[in-house]
This record gives structure tokens, C-alpha cells and sequence, in this order.
């Protein structure tokens, strides 16, 4: 590895810093990173609590790009499909894509120190912890930080200034005082709360363990997610107010009642659900766009910091590594110049991120809902034949999202694409028996002439 006489400062040690500093690092930049919270490899993580999350193909190609991927791949869990849990305990297995793909559960504090642990390891890199950054110089990429340790604040100099500082960037805070910036900050009318499925009595999973289970209701859900250890992670996504809500289920009893009547197999399985309903946070969920992301070719964004989204796609994580790997790419393509290569990263990048927040957004629908409703059956089932038919040109949405490396933004042209395409399939008489027909084999190839794909045109 070369030196190089540049430095770069990094605000945020999460998945996003951390991984991008062990990039930036083996490039031979002089790299600081700066996190607000302590170190998490110092602190006991308390028994039997391990949030995961899923990872996908945008955030394996990132993580081969750090050499990490084979320590990753030795912890994580294939998901193979969407386990869907009705409210009389049946199971119906929804597979994500062919027989080999998976999304990967893997656990966000495992990784988080293995992005640490690998990146601290180089001469080039060291983290600060319990440093906040209160403030940023545009113009000089300096940042200041308080050390919530002393009480001091500093200042630190660097030639680049990369904010990986979460949805609430303080990197951010200062861009949005420039003239031109375009911020937008939504929150759904629904937060998440972490639950717990322990593992079985001899360290084994109680439920499919290679599946992501869903126990879809309408307006709201529950989910739930493997670990290595034998538990699940679940995840209540449920609205704040009205009824039933966080709001409305405020006493053992009704909570109780609520999961007896809603999800009813789930409730067997949870025998700490009073305890982790009462003390673990109700948290929001907030999506964030802004433009631009990098300011005076010295200052950018990147992660959360950059482009918050709600979880329904799992992709915020895979689309901030993917951000970590198309500024390498560009900083590569333009021999590292970074004004060309930022300009180059936040033109391949803002209307992507964008893309998959609105994909993530309606997602929630379909996890929540649609995955229970006959209609949405059959719609997948036509979709899933017409992509046997076609397999280079209909591509299944979820597909490119999770299993390619197409843009975000042709996800998002194709899902509309398809929607007109399905529709008007679904709208022939009598589809339910139509869809096994000669006929409607035919309609198919007729209509596939007119169809083009965004996708294949990548
Ligand atoms: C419920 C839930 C489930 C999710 N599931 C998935 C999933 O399955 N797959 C997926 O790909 N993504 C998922 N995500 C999204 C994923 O968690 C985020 O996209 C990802 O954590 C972003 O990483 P980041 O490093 O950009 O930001 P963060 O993880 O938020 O890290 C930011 C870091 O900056 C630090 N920081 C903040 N402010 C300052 C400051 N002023 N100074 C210094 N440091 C600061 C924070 O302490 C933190 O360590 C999920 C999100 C949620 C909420």
C-alpha cells in the first residue's frame, strides 16, 4: 500500500464510517474517525440481545471490496424467502428469488466491530470515541468535536470531510445552511420496538431459522429475523397512535390480549414479551432526502447522513455500502482527484438513494398487507412466470434490488413498468382459471413485444 499525504476526517463510526475508513485506509489515506458514542468492543453487550439486519448482494460486492467478506459470510444466516405466519398459525414459504439466493441476517454490532477492528488494524487509522461533532467549516473541511469526556471541544483539520454521521448528521446540519440545498425530513405514522424469540432449550432455532418470518396484519406487523445464537430478533412495526397502537396497548394485560388474539404461534415463542415491550424504545421512522451531497469538492456525505430510509426493503445499509464502493470506483476513475470523484459519486448516487426510499416505502405495504392478500398471490404467480418465460427481460423487482447491481432508479422504472404490465393482465376475465391457459401464454408474448424493460437496457 502507498502513503499518501492526504488526510481525510470521518464523522460516524456505524457500519457506513467504519467501512469506508477501512477502504479509504487501504488507498493509503490518513484517515480519524470521530464517533459520538463509546467504543461498542468495550462495552458488555447484554446477554442474549443482538439486533440484526439484512444483507444483500450491494453489501457483499462492498465488503469483498475490504477483503471482510469471508469473515462476514462465517456468522451470517441465508434467508432463502419470506416465511408469512396467518393468524391461525399457518405457514406459507415465499422464496425471494431462485434456488441459490438468500439475503444474509448478520448481526449489526458484529459487523460494526469487524469493520472497526479490521480498519484500526491499519498504521493509517485511528477512532476516537465519545468525540461529537458539534460543527464543519465547509470551506476548509475542518470539523469540531466535543470530547464528552473532558468536556472540550477541538477542532480537526484534514483535507476531506466525509459526515457518515446517521439520519441526524451534524455534516449535514451545517450544508443545509447553503444557499440552493434541498432537505426533505418524513416520518411514518408508525415506530418499531425490538422483541425477542430466545433460542430452543438446546441452542437451536424454535422457528425456520432460514427464513425471514412475517406475521403480516393489515396496518401493521411483526417480524422476525435469525441469529447465530439461536434466538430471533423481531421487530414490532406498529403506528403510534389510535387502536390498536403503542399508544393503546399500555398494561400487561392488554398487550397480553393483543398477541393472543393478533399473533397468537408468535406469543408461544415469547416468553420475555413483557419485559421487552416495557423496556426496550419505541423508535420513528424517518425518511431523508437532500441534494447535493458534497460541498466546495472537500465536504460530502454518505450513509444514513445522506439518505435515511425506512427499513421495508432492507436496503439503508446495503445502499450506504454501495455509496462506500461507487466513491472508491470514482476516486479510482479519476486517479484520485477527489473534486471530479465527488462530483462524480453524488451524480451516480442522489437520485438512486431517492429511488429506494420510495421503493422501501411501498414495500411496507406489500410486507405488511399485500403478502396475505390472494390477489397479490396471484399477481406474484403471473410475475413469477412471466419472468420464466422472459428471464433477460422481466426481471422481478425484488431481484434487481437485492441481487444486482442495477441502479436503483431502473428498480424503481421497472416496478412501474410491471405495474401497468400486471394490471393489465389481471384485469382479463376470470383470471384465476385464465392463468394456467394457452391463451394467456399467448397474451403474454404479444404484450412482452411492446415491453421494455429499463433494466435491460443497463
Ligand atoms: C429497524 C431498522 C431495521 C433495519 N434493517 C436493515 C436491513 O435489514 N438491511 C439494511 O441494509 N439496512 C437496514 N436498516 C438501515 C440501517 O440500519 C442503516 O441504513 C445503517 O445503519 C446506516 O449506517 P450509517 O453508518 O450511515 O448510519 P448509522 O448506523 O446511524 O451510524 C452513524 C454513526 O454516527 C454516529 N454519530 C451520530 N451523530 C454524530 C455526531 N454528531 N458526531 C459523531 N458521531 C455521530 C452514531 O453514533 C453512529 O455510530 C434498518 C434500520 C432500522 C431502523
Amino acid at each position: 500500500m502507498t502513503m499518501r499525504n492526504e488526510t481525510v476526517t470521518i464523522a460516524g463510526a456505524g457500519l457506513v464510517g467504519s467501512l469506508l475508513a477501512l477502504m479509504l485506509a487501504r488507498q493509503g489515506y490518513r484517515v480519524q474517525v470521530f464517533e459520538r458514542r463509546p467504543d461498542m468492543r468495550s462495552i458488555a453487550i447484554s446477554a442474549g440481545r443482538s439486533i440484526n439486519l439484512a444483507l444483500s448482494t450491494r453489501g457483499w460486492k462492498a465488503l469483498a471490496a475490504a477483503g471482510i467478506d469471508d469473515a462476514i459470510r462465517a456468522e451470517a444466516i441465508p434467508m432463502k424467502g419470506r416465511m408469512i405466519h396467518s393468524t391461525a398459525g399457518e405457514l406459507t414459504f415465499q422464496p425471494y428469488g431462485r434456488e441459490n439466493q438468500a439475503i444474509y441476517s448478520v448481526s449489526r454490532g458484529g459487523l460494526n466491530m469487524t469493520l472497526m477492528d479490521q480498519a484500526e488494524a491499519l498504521p493509517n487509522v485511528s477512532f476516537h470515541f465519545r468525540h461529537r461533532c458539534l460543527d464543519a467549516d465547509l470551506e476548509t473541511a475542518a470539523a469540531t468535536f466535543l470530547n464528552e469526556g473532558s468536556g472540550k471541544t477541538h477542532q480537526v483539520r484534514a483535507d476531506y470531510l466525509i459526515g457518515a454521521d446517521g439520519a441526524f448528521s451534524a455534516v449535514r446540519g451545517r450544508m443545509q445552511f447553503m444557499d440552493r440545498f434541498d432537505y426533505s425530513q418524513s416520518y411514518l405514522a408508525h415506530g418499531y420496538k425490538e422483541l425477542l424469540i430466545p433460542a430452543a432449550p438446546d441452542g437451536g432455532w424454535l422457528i425456520d431459522k432460514n427464513a425471514l418470518h412475517i406475521w403480516p396484519r393489515g396496518q401493521f406487523m411483526l417480524i422476525a429475523l435469525p441469529n447465530p445464537d439461536g434466538s430471533f430478533t423481531c421487530t414490532l412495526f406498529f403506528p403510534f397512535e389510535g387502536d390498536p397502537s403503542f399508544a393503546s396497548i399500555d398494561s400487561s394485560e392488554s398487550l397480553q390480549r393483543f398477541f393472543r388474539q393478533t399473533f397468537p404461534d408468535a406469543l408461544a415463542l415469547m416468553p420475555s414479551l413483557n419485559d421487552d415491550y416495557f423496556r426496550n424504545p419505541t423508535s420513528s421512522l424517518v425518511t431523508v432526502r437532500c441534494s447535493p451531497w458534497v460541498a466546495n469538492d472537500k465536504v460530502a456525505l454518505i450513509g444514513d447522513a445522506a439518505h435515511a430510509i425506512v427499513p421495508f426493503y432492507g436496503q439503508g445499509m446495503n445502499a450506504g455500502f454501495e455509496d462506500c464502493s461507487v466513491l472508491l470506483d470514482c476516486l479510482a476513475e479519476h486517479e484520485h482527484r477527489w473534486a471530479d470523484a465527488l462530483e462524480a459519486y453524488q451524480g451516480l448516487r442522489i437520485d438512486n438513494a431517492n429511488a429506494i426510499a420510495d421503493l422501501a416505502l411501498r414495500n411496507f405495504v406489500e410486507m405488511r398487507d399485500l403478502v396475505a392478500d390472494p390477489h397479490f398471490l396471484l399477481r406474484k404467480k403471473i410475475e413469477k412466470k412471466i419472468n420464466l418465460l422472459y428471464p433477460n427481460t422481466f426481471l422481478p423487482v425484488y431481484s434487481i434490488v437485492s441481487f444486482s447491481h442495477l441502479p436503483y432508479g431502473q428498480a424503481l422504472q421497472e416496478s412501474r413498468l410491471q405495474d401497468k404490465f400486471l394490471v393489465e393482465l389481471m384485469n382479463i376475465p376470470d383470471i384465476e382459471q385464465a392463468v394456467d391457459s394457452p391463451a394467456f401464454e399467448e397474451r403474454i408474448r404479444t404484450m412482452i413485444k411492446e415491453y421494455e424493460p429499463a433494466a435491460a437496457s443497463a
